[in-house]
């Protein structure tokens, strides 16, 4: 029994726009706009089960195919009243490639299919048009030998330019039958010559290498590499579309157009679009000649543009979203040739989606999924000027470490940082920043530094500080004591101006003008849905009053993470610190304790006030004793007579504290368990500031968390001490106080023995920056090196740093989630690593139940709408 082959081909009107996984985006919406009565010229897909079936073929096509192409073919024939290849009445055709995501890397649209040295005189014959039919038919030759057979594009633009060279003119349209004539010669013999082959002049073949193309163009370097970085899966395949020939090249009457149902820089219920006279296909895009503005087509065409105005609102309410599309004029009549949904800046998304909520069109649930959360950072940070900005000699280029924008004058060190700030702006440029430059990059208004990555000390603070920063510019050569740096040539001295754009890694000369963003009504009542959809809690990471008020601003229910030593880092404490450390023995520690107690106590006495009755973690002393301390000569002499040491005294006490290793050395709950009076003054700061702010009426909630720990024993210790001092506080003040204990869950082992801990911890919270560090075995500082030749090669899809690696970190992370609950019930559980701002992590943390996440001020809305979109697929996923 003969096997009635599989449907591989739909004329337009047999899909509709559901089928874009089968059809691709193109094609389903071909079909759909023929079937709302939109004037779609004719035509056909070939579906992509073809494209993946020719793969698995060994590039072969599955049986029946061709027999369905030449029904469709003859559909398109009898449609028309043409026939393809015909020498009196030619149909002509354009083959264009679209798979179910749109693609920039796939082939380029081939045009005006079928002609050739025989068709091309019907054409004339019917169209009395010579110019136009020898334009089109260059056109073809050009696209053909340029996407299909592979010539070098540049040979074709050369000849062109030649032509237009010999004539003196300056645009195509000036050219005439007789040079157009002259150019498909050109053309020809350009093919001939790379290819060995020549231009075909067979309809039919033309047509079936074109078709080749489009699928071989699937798999080729370009495509693969897009799909790739945009987590496009490589087994889906793309379509080919055949659509019979409009034209917008046949003269005065005749154009071709893109538009925007909105407007999509401002979300503007606006009709937003370019058009061209006398042009074809990608001609407005490709700028030879400057398009004008939509509204001017009024004028000129009034009837068109009336009709293109009802299509306008009829894809809108259909799609229910702006949408994008192209259009072409023949000789006075309007045709469709493509729509999707328009891509639109960050404030146009807001914009749009809650106007059509107002309006009706869509609900709420669809608004929340309908914006990305990567793109609301767009709005949360200064850009600069976009006209300015284009204007501006560009110095050089690094990472977009971290977004906004920066100008000001350049300095070279922290201090003069926090010197030149109170003059005005300033860039604070070094080779790479460390721990100690956090003051300096607190007071500038951006960072620049010449080495390390997105993850590099510099990129991360600064995106805790919502703080421009450009990292890893290579090209630039820091001389920090010579106070000056280079880069290409050129020498910028300290107090030059520079801007820099952190959204994109550019670095200026001079002074760019910056715009404020501003979070308008759209933006509240857009976010005030994503809190009716998420699950998941949006604390913050926040070390001071401002940090927290910024992201109360943004909606943090909470600080998630209070590092306590970036307050020892002031210039006015930083003394003491440094005696706490390089004390001799405990009574002298406690003295210089003693010094810090009345600091941080006042440090949390405002935190608190800013977080009133929200939940407030503080984490205990974490970093090694030694980044306090000064590495240079010069500076440890300054601070031994400060401290009123010998140098050598001082020297030897920094030698003594470094550490081969210090990621794995002394730190985090160790130096608690080492030097049990830190860890009192700080619980005790935190207590009496508690006490403090209950007498005035304040609610405060404060949560203790302990770092680092690898056993519950560490936190049994720790915690019991912690107890002692909240005790003896109480009893001493007479008042009762609530608190919690609680341990970052940040080394391995505390994953696996989840529940062990979770007998003393009253929370855990993931720290997953040192847990991804020490799951991989990877220093952060150090990963610069290697991470970029993992990615290139394959061997991790993304930085962990930076998304959470979900097979690894994420099973430790899921175990100890479970472990942890399972002996408390309610033990409270979230994240406050740099991935608590992540999208894709943030779904993580919702998937495996935990309470919240925790990330920098600036990336609360983000983190809010990743939430909700996660509640939502979780959702969805439920349903179906
Ligand atoms: P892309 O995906 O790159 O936009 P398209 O397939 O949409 O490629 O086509 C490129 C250009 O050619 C567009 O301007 C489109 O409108 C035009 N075009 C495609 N098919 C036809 C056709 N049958 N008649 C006239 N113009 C066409
Ligand atoms: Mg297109
Ligand atoms: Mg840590």
């Amino acid at each position: 029994m003969e096997m009635v082959s599989k449907k591989y081909v739909y004329f337009f009107g047999e899909g509709k726009k559901e089928m874009k996984n089968l059809l691709g985006g193109k094609g389903a919406n071909l079909s759909e706009m023929t079937n709302i009565g939109l004037p779609v010229p004719y035509g056909f897909t070939i579906t992509t089960e073809v494209c993946n079936l020719f793969y698995e073929l060994g590039k072969k096509y599955p049986k029946g195919m061709d027999d369905q192409i030449d029904e469709n073919l003859k559909k398109l024939e009898e449609k028309m009243g043409m026939v393809f290849g015909d020498e009196e009445n030619p149909l002509l055709v354009s083959v264009r490639s679209g798979a179910a995501i749109s693609m920039p890397g796939m082939m380029d649209t081939v045009l005006n299919l079928g002609l050739n040295d025989k068709t091309i005189k019907a054409l004339i014959e019917k169209t009395k048009n010579e110019r136009f039919a020898w334009d089109s038919y260059r056109r073809f030759v050009q696209m053909f030998g340029d996407v299909v057979m592979g010539v070098e594009h540049d040979s074709f633009e050369e000849a062109l330019q030649a032509r237009k060279d010999k004539k003196k003119v300056k645009y195509d349209t000036e050219l005439d039958a007789e040079d157009l004539k002259g150019l498909v010669e050109d053309y020809k013999k350009i093919i001939k010559k790379a290819k060995g082959k020549s231009f075909p002049q067979d309809p039919r073949e033309q047509l079936k290498m074109s078709i080749d193309a489009v699928f071989g163009s699937w798999n080729n370097k370009r495509a693969i590499s897009y799909r790739n970085l945009h987590d496009i899966p490589h087994n889906i395949g793309t379509a080919v579309n055949v659509q019979v020939m409009v034209f917008g090249n046949m003269g005065k009457s005749s154009g071709t157009g893109v538009a925007f149902t909105r407007d999509p820089a401002t979300g503007k219920d606006e009709f937003y679009g370019e058009y061209l006279m006398n042009a074809q296909g990608e001609d407005v895009v490709a700028g030879i000649r400057t398009p004008k503005h939509i509204s001017k087509l009024e004028k000129e065409m009034p009837d068109i543009y009336k009709q293109l105005i009802d299509i306008r609102r009829k894809l809108e309410d259909h799609y229910r979203d702006m949408q994008d599309v192209e259009f072409t004029i023949q000789e006075g009549k309007l045709y469709m040739l493509q729509t999707r949904t328009g891509k639109r800046t960050a404030s146009a998304a807001l914009r749009i989606a809650v106007d059509m909520v107002d309006k009706k069109y869509i609900d709420k649930k669809t608004a929340v999924t309908r914006v990305e959360p990567q793109m609301l950072d767009q709005l949360l940070h200064k850009q600069l000027d976009i006209k300015a900005k284009h204007k501006s000699e560009l110095l050089a280029k690094g990472l977009p470490a971290s977004p906004g924008a920066a100008l000001g004058r350049v300095v070279f060190d922290a201090d003069s940082a926090v010197e030149e700030a109170k003059n005005g702006n300033v860039i604070l440029v070094r080779t790479e920043t460390s721990p100690e430059d956090i003051q300096g990059m607190a007071a500038a208004q951006g960072i620049l530094t010449a080495r390390g990555g997105m993850t590099s000390h510099a990129a991360v603070v600064a995106r805790g500080m919502g703080k421009c920063c450009v990292a890893g510019a290579e090209d630039i050569k820091v001389f920090e004591s010579k106070k000056y740096f280079k880069v290409n040539g050129k020498q910028i001295k300290k107090y030059d101006w520079i801007t820099l754009d952190g959204s994109t890694g550019e670095i200026f000369v001079g002074k760019i003008p910056v715009v404020d963003p501003v979070l308008g009504e759209d933006f509240k009542k857009f976010m005030s849905w994503v809190d009716d959809y998420r699950k998941l809690g949006v604390r913050t990471n926040a070390d001071t009053p401002n940090d927290s008020k910024v992201a109360i601003s943004f909606g943090a229910e909470g600080i998630g993470l209070c590092r306590t030593e970036h307050m020892f880092f002031e210039a006015d404490r930083i003394k003491a610190v440094r005696k706490m450390i390089v004390a001799g023995n405990r009574e002298e520690r406690e003295k210089a304790l003693a010094k810090l107690l009345p600091m941080q106590k006042k440090d949390f006495i405002e935190i608190f006030k800013v977080m009133n009755d929200l939940p407030v973690t503080i984490r205990l002393l974490d970093p090694p004793l030694h980044e306090f301390l000064p590495n240079e000569d010069e500076d440890i002499k300054e601070i031994a007579g400060e401290l009123g040491l010998k140098f050598d005294e001082l020297k030897a006490t920094i030698n003594a504290l470094h550490e081969i290793n210090p990621m794995l050395g002394h730190r985090g709950c160790r130096l608690s368990i080492t030097y049990p009076e830190i860890l009192e003054m700080q619980v005790r700061a935190i207590f009496e500031a508690t006490v403090d702010l209950i007498r005035k009426k304040y609610k405060v909630k404060p949560e203790v968390m302990i770092p680092l720990v690898g056993t519950v024993r560490e936190v049994k210790v720790l915690k019991e001490q912690i107890i002692k001092i909240a005790d003896s506080i109480m009893k001493k003040e007479n008042l009762k106080f609530d608190y919690k204990v609680g341990t970052m869950i940040e080394i391995p082992r505390a994953c696996v023995t989840a529940d062990e801990i979770a007998k003393e911890a009253e929370f855990f919270s993931f720290g997953t920056n040192d847990l991804t560090q020490m799951t991989f075995g990877f220093s952060r500082d150090d990963s610069g090196k290697f991470l970029p030749d993992y990615l290139e090669k394959g061997i991790l899809d993304k930085d962990p740093f930076a998304t959470l690696d979900k097979d690894g970190v994420g099973q430790l992370i899921k175990m100890a989630v479970e472990k942890g609950r399972k002996v408390r019930k309610n033990l409270k559980i979230g994240i406050c690593g740099e991935h608590g701002g992540d999208p894709s992590s943030v779904e993580f943390c919702h998937m495996v139940g935990m309470d919240y996440v925790s990330c920098s001020p600036y990336r609360i809305p983000i983190a809010r709408l990743a939430a909700a979109h996660a509640a939502l697929k979780e959702k969805e996923k439920k349903n179906s």
